[in-house]
């Protein structure tokens, strides 16, 4: 168990699991390549946030993560960064079909955000990222997936109706987000979220982020994680 203090910032961050690797100071300390380093700075970020510096490590070391930081600490580039990375590495990706990375959102706003985040670091490699959400034309949805998408961000509702019409397979999807799980939990989502997670190889990276962890969440989080790596980030008071 680390225990880091950040009185600058007034924040504390707590890692515990095994083997936890050592937090990055940089984007460089990432090892990510010259066009992941290129698309980053063109963002304008020019130093991870906390929460990337502890979480970025872990999650590329191929870990599963719980990750518990309030709202608008970067925790979207903290699973998006990785899930890029995640993806190029996959002996698979010119072959088979159906989304490597899966990210559940809870609302359509935030699938959309997640999406406007991921379609900018997945641009240089030319990977296809689908939104997919209620309030928008299924058929169309269905199209846009059954043309293939390396990336897939949804709301678990709309995702699990795609799934029955057979808009897209699970197959060679090895990267699971569940992000804003306390939200999805209070939107009644923990069927749907179990329904999805039921129909990825358990062979998948899973990464759970959340502003709160009540017991319901814990317990998910317990049954569908293996030996998650702890990352917390919160203020010292
Ligand atoms: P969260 O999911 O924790 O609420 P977001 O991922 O939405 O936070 O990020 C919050 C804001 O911070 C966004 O506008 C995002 O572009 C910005 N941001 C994320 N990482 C960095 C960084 N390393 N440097 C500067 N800004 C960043
Ligand atoms: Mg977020």
């Amino acid at each position: 168990e680390q225990d880091v203090a950040d009185y600058r910032k007034n924040l504390s961050i707590r890692v515990s699991g095994f083997d936890v690797p050592r937090p990055v100071k940089t984007f460089d300390d990432c090892g990510f390549p010259p066009p992941l380093m290129s698309a980053i700075a063109k963002q304008g970020y020019e130093k991870p946030t906390n929460v990337q510096c502890q979480a970025l490590p872990v999650v590329l070391s191929g870990n599963d993560v719980i990750g518990i930081a309030k709202t608008g600490s970067g925790k979207t580039a903290a699973f998006v960064l990785p899930m890029i990375v995640h993806i190029m590495d996959q002996p698979e990706l010119g072959k088979g079909e159906g989304p490597i990375g899966v990210i559940c959102a809870p609302t359509r706003e935030l699938a959309h955000q997640i999406y406007l985040e991921a379609r900018k670091f997945a641009k240089p490699y030319g990977l296809r990222v689908s939104a997919v959400y209620g309030g928008m034309s299924k058929l169309d949805q269905f199209k846009e997936l059954k043309a293939g998408a390396e990336i897939v961000i949804a709301t678990p509702g709309r995702l699990i109706d795609l799934l029955k019409m057979k808009a897209l397979t699970m197959k060679r999807a090895t990267y699971l987000v569940l992000d804003e799980a306390d939200r999805m939990f209070d939107l009644g989502f923990e069927p749907q979220i179990r329904s999805i997670v039921g129909q990825i190889r358990p062979d998948r990276q899973t990464l759970l982020f959340s502003a709160t962890m009540p017991r319901k969440v814990e317990k998910l989080a317990r049954e569908i994680l293996s030996d998650p790596v702890r990352v917390a980030v919160g203020e010292v008071g």
